[in-house]
């Protein structure tokens, strides 16, 4: 086996993490739903929410059966949506296609909706013990300082450079009994000693071979993102409030948000008024404007100003993207972080109102 393999294997019995609920499994689809989960998201974070999806979902047929707002309602908070609408059309292929069996490989697993090299090779090393490569942001951490790589880890020369080198570095022999180890100790390394700030070298096991410990290159690598500043938005919610209610929209799929309920939004210069009128039947009055809430998303970021208005008019239709309900019913649906902020200070505003 490579020095560094090994070497890894023996750090990560003895130092990686040990007993998080996903640990310890071999059903590929528990592994999968976690690794999906822990995609740009803390492990604290994930815990409950894989928890609490796993109890609702335990198997691929309950979570194909699941309606989206169902699988979006356990994903509310989570962030990056599209991961819970890729499970979802992921476990309905898998029901129509596979006889609602996982695949077995990782060039299988790949195929399925929103899973990428990285993440099928992670699923079929620690439930198969394939002998494959991964390489998230993490992995990408570890070795460009390892080897002392230049350049921009998400540029494709680098990024290709980066695969070769995984590969190269994988266990050889007892490979399939080894593999979940190995896998287990890149991410743990990646996660706890060669962070991005501050890593502990002088823990890891990787030092006396470190080409970025050696030449003092450490903070410097990997080669950050060529940065462009991010544009920025403006958009305005509206909070239209009938006695306890309030009017929450479906957000069109694809799109930001996509298939989660939202506030109404208004979409051009007039005032509010005038577009409750105009776009949604309705006379309204402008009552009260909470302070303006910043969100960031991966490409822009969007300032948001929200409108408090009394419904005069609620007009009785029925249809299925629009629904009225009280705030508390509004934050147990699948609901955006900001538009969730916002309710809670709605409330929190309510509640001083009323005293
Ligand atoms: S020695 Fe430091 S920089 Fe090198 S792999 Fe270990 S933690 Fe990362």
């Amino acid at each position: 086996m490579s020095t560094f393999a090994n070497t890894l294997i023996l750090w990560q019995t003895q130092h990686g993490r040990h007993g998080l609920p996903w640990q310890g499994t071999r059903d590929p689809y528990a592994i999968w739903i976690a690794e999906i989960m822990l995609q740009q998201t803390q492990v604290m974070t994930v815990i409950p929410y894989y928890q609490r999806f796993l109890e609702a979902f335990p198997d691929i047929e309950c979570l194909a059966k699941a309606s989206i707002d169902a699988v979006l309602a356990l994903w509310s908070g989570l962030g990056y949506y599209s991961r819970g609408r890729n499970l979802h059309k992921a476990a309905c292929q898998m029901a129509e296609y596979h006889q609602g069996r996982f695949p077995q490989h990782a060039a299988e697993i790949q195929q399925l909706p929103g899973i990428g090299r990285s993440t099928a090779a992670a699923i079929a090393a620690f439930a198969y013990g394939e002998r494959c490569a991964i390489l998230d942001g993490n992995v990408k951490r570890v070795l460009t300082r390892y080897f002392g790589i230049i350049g921009y880890p998400g540029e494709k020369k680098t990024e290709a450079l980066l695969w070769q080198k995984a590969e190269a570095l994988l266990p050889e022999e007892n490979a399939a009994q080894h593999m979940a180890t190995y896998t287990q100790a890149l991410m743990d390394l990646g996660a706890t000693v060669c962070t991005r700030h501050q890593p502990r070298c002088s823990r890891c096991p990787l030092q006396p071979d470190c080409v970025a410990f050696r030449e003092h290159r450490v903070a410097s690598l990997p080669t950050p993102k060529p940065r462009k500043p991010l544009p920025s938005k403006e958009t305005t919610f509206l909070i239209l409030i009938d006695q306890d209610k309030i009017l929450l929209e479906k957000r069109p799929s694809p799109g930001i948000w996509g298939g989660l309920w939202c506030l109404p939004e208004r979409q051009m210069d007039n005032s509010s008024q005038i577009y409750c009128m105009q776009f949604l039947g309705m006379d309204a009055a402008l009552f009260a404007e909470l302070p303006p809430l910043d969100h960031t998303f991966t490409h822009f970021k969007l300032r948001i100003y929200t409108q408090l208005l009394q419904i005069i008019n609620r007009p009785r239709r029925k249809t299925d993207h629009e629904i009225w309900i009280t705030i508390d019913d509004a934050l147990q649906l699948a609901i955006p972080a900001p538009v969730r902020k916002i309710l809670l200070k709605t409330v929190f505003r309510q509640q001083l109102l009323a005293h």
